[in-house]
């Protein structure tokens, strides 16, 4: 892994449940590793689709 990663890649992300890039937020500051949607709504729908 290289040590400093370009800044462009830590702004923004494809969410997992709609697609769409999302910016970074400094909320996630400290878990922008684990973000993978952009909102909780994302992340609810995404948790509901496993069940159907
Ligand atoms: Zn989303």
């Amino acid at each position: 892994m290289p040590r400093h990663r370009p800044p462009s890649i830590r702004a923004s992300k494809d969410c997992a449940a709609c697609g769409r890039p999302f910016q970074w937020r400094k909320k996630w500051e400290k878990v922008w590793e684990e973000v993978k949607y952009c909102s909780d709504r994302c992340r609810h729908d995404r948790n509901r689709a496993k069940h159907v």
